[in-house]
């Protein structure tokens, strides 16, 4: 199976001015393809492997060869989880629908939710990502993981996340991972989020 880099879904300058398009498009064309390119890379080591598609392969690292698998758990964790991630963002969208009153039952308020998110970006040592998750119990979850590590890999189903590999914000908040933390939410789509949410819990 070959993996393409999925095509983004709205112009480079889109996000502007909380992302701008000089990362934007660094960040799609080239890491995304890297790992794109790298994760096809390493499946011709293996052309016997049966792959629905990539999200499932992320579910069952332990049956991908382990001479593979470290590039796959890599590779494949950056080709999905930034195709998940460019499907999150879009600006003006408001906080809506069933997952507006999962967010304030589960963390009280918005605001406190926000604030744990943010906490928890700011602590990640290192690249990674933040994720708000479906967990085990079928509830509202805030994780963070290493590197390129899915949630999918651990038996959770991303809702929302941030990119925190420097990489993401760097050209434009250099240093300052909390500034570019605080200007991520004038970009999420909570419309996306919200489906994302119906279809874990269903
Ligand atoms: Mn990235």
């Amino acid at each position: 199976m070959k993996f393409e880099l999925p095509k983004l879904e709205y112009k480079y300058d889109s996000l502007e001015p909380v992302i701008d398009e000089q990362t934007m498009t660094i960040h799609h064309d080239k890491h995304h393809q890297a790992y794109t390119d790298k994760l096809n890379a390493a499946l011709e080591k293996h052309p016997e492997l049966k792959i629905k598609n990539a999200e499932e392969m992320l579910k069952n690292l332990n049956k991908i060869p382990e001479d593979i698998r470290t590039a796959v758990k890599n590779n494949g964790g950056g080709y999905v989880n930034h195709s998940f991630f460019w499907n999150i963002l879009k600006k003006d969208v408001r906080l809506n629908g069933k997952i507006k009153n999962e967010i304030e039952k589960k963390f009280k308020s918005f605001d406190k939710f926000k604030e744990e998110f943010t906490s928890a970006s700011i602590g990640l040592f290192g690249s990674g990502w933040c994720w708000l998750v479906i967990n085990e119990n079928r509830e509202l979850e805030i994780i963070t993981t290493a590197n390129q590590d899915s949630p999918l890999s651990i038996g959770k189903i991303p809702v929302l996340v941030i990119d925190l590999w420097e990489h993401a914000y760097y050209l434009k908040y250099q240093n300052k991972r909390a500034e570019y933390i605080s200007a991520f939410w004038d970009v999420v789509d909570w419309d996306k989020v919200n489906k994302n949410f119906v279809n874990a819990v269903k």
